[in-house]
């Protein structure tokens, strides 16, 4: 008789979970999954997924614009928002069957409800049925954080709600100057929404090189997206026309059809029950783990965003990959955080991989840094004003190239490729060895040869 009625129990059946849960079971093991919103998490069903196939659908209008000095009469192009939504809902729902059917066919069992934690071995749904398991994996991911304590809360939206709105707004205020607040800034700007972003610290985009956050809020300048810094919601108040009005500490009081909160996610950990088997938490609720993603509990492990390690799709995967590998296919592995690529589907986007000049300069004894801006040939002739951004991060003293920040079209698909350059460790010689495709914006990436002078700026 097995002692426990499951190998391993998963609580959250989104990315790292899925992907634990298949491998464990096609490596043998008794897997039990639990899930209590729809299959596949905040990336298919509220995430990446719908939010990149509403930055396709906004990326319409610039092309219908750009397309007039090629020849193209496009008369006046019509956008028609529920149509295009439940397109989306549809295509989510199909995913979501396709998570599911993996589940099903690597043998996992799924139960469709919320699990908590009731010891180190125990699960217990909220049904009332309760499984012993070998081991627990923690991959619960994180929800948006409300600011419950500003009057008027309850009037904002957030991304979720974003992508079942009944009718687009004319206005929009979106709070944050994170990724999500300038991504959805670009998908309703698109869509002809009136868009303002107000964020409380200097710059957007904290975190990024200074000269990507410094170009994305000039091209939100140019495409008519006001940014507001240095503000601070206080309240929120209905008035009439199904409208809202959010007033700033600073006393000045703007008016909207929908106030959005993007400021900040949280980690899934509030009723899990995880301090009944005593595994510790940070101080943003996080669950402590080490490099193999286990807690201080020796049979209860957490992958992804309930980690806040770095909140990212393919991370939670390859953290739910280590933790298979390790446990069930008898390959202990770790996943390197370091160099982890990244995408901002911003107008334009981003794409960034490896250390911001800031990040250089602290780290490294020399640094050495190229940047070119320049308008896109397709721009040029569209009249489109958009500039593009590349810049590369150099150790002065090994050549190593430790950073590639780019902005502006196809920067995303671009850094996947650079990623491999950085995480390889290459040298600037050996970029600038390599021959250009031209005529491309992405051949600029081995044309640079002059450093630029050291940026000495650094917002918060
Ligand atoms: P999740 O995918 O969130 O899965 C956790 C699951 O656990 C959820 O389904 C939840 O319902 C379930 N759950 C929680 N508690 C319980 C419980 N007690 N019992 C049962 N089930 C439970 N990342 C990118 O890499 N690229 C992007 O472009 C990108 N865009 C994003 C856009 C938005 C708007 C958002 C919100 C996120 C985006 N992300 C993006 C982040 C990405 O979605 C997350 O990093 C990723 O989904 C984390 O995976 P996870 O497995 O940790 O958690």
């Amino acid at each position: 008789m097995p002692q426990h009625d499951y190998d391993l129990f998963v609580i959250g059946a989104g990315s790292g979970g899925v992907r634990a849960a298949r491998l464990a079971a096609k490596a043998g093991a008794r897997v039990a999954i639990a899930e209590d919103d729809r299959i596949g998490g905040t990336c298919v069903i509220r995430g990446c997924v719908p939010k990149k196939l509403l930055v396709h659908g906004a990326d319409f209008s610039q092309a219908f614009r750009d397309a007039k000095n090629f020849g193209w009469d496009v008369g006046v192009p019509k956008f028609d928002w529920p149509t295009f939504r439940d397109n989306v809902e549809a295509e989510v729902t199909r995913l979501s069957g396709i998570y599911r059917k993996n589940l099903e066919a690597a043998g996992a069992t799924l139960h469709e409800d919320r699990a908590e934690v009731v010891d180190a071995h125990t699960v217990k749904l909220k049904q009332g049925k309760s499984f012993s398991a070998g081991r627990i994996l923690v991959a619960t991911g994180g929800h948006t954080y409300r600011p419950t304590h500003l009057p008027g809360h309850e009037l904002g939206i957030t991304s979720t709600d974003c992508f079942k709105l009944e009718r687009l707004p004319r206005s929009i205020l979106i709070l944050g100057g994170g990724y999500i607040a300038l991504e959805f800034a670009a998908i309703f700007a698109g869509f002809g929404v009136a868009v303002t972003v107000g964020y409380r610290g200097t710059r957007v985009l904290r975190g990024f090189d200074n000269d990507v956050r410094k170009h994305i809020e000039a091209e939100y300048a140019l495409a008519g997206i006001k940014i507001i810094n240095e503000v601070n919601l206080k309240s929120i108040t209905a008035i009439p026309g199904d409208r809202k009005c959010a007033t700033m500490e600073s006393g000045v009081q703007l008016e909207f059809d929908e106030v959005m909160f993007a400021i900040g996610r949280v980690p899934n950990t509030m009723g899990l029950g995880l301090e009944n088997a005593g595994v510790k938490l940070n101080e943003r609720g996080a669950v402590i783990v080490d490099e193999f993603s286990r807690t201080n509990v020796p049979s209860i492990w957490a992958v992804g965003d309930v980690t806040d390690r770095l909140n990212l799709t393919p991370v939670a995967i390859r953290e739910a990959v280590a933790f298979a590998d390790t446990e069930f296919r008898n390959k202990p592995t770790s996943f390197d955080h370091a160099d982890v690529a990244s995408a901002v589907f911003s107008r334009p986007p981003v794409g960034a991989v490896g250390l911001s000049e800031t990040e250089a300069r602290e780290k490294l004894k020399n640094v050495k840094v190229f940047r070119t801006t320049f308008r896109p040939m397709k721009h040029i002739l569209a009249g489109n004003e958009s500039r593009m951004m590349m810049k590369l991060v150099v150790d002065a003293d090994t050549d190593r190239v430790v950073g590639v920040h780019i902005a502006g079209p196809e920067a995303a698909e671009m850094i996947q490729i650079a990623a491999i350059a950085v995480k390889a460790k290459l040298t600037k010689a050996q970029w600038d060895a390599t021959c250009a495709v031209h005529p491309t914006a992405a051949e600029e990436l081995v044309l640079m040869s002059d450093p630029v002078p050291h940026d000495n700026e650094a917002p918060a």
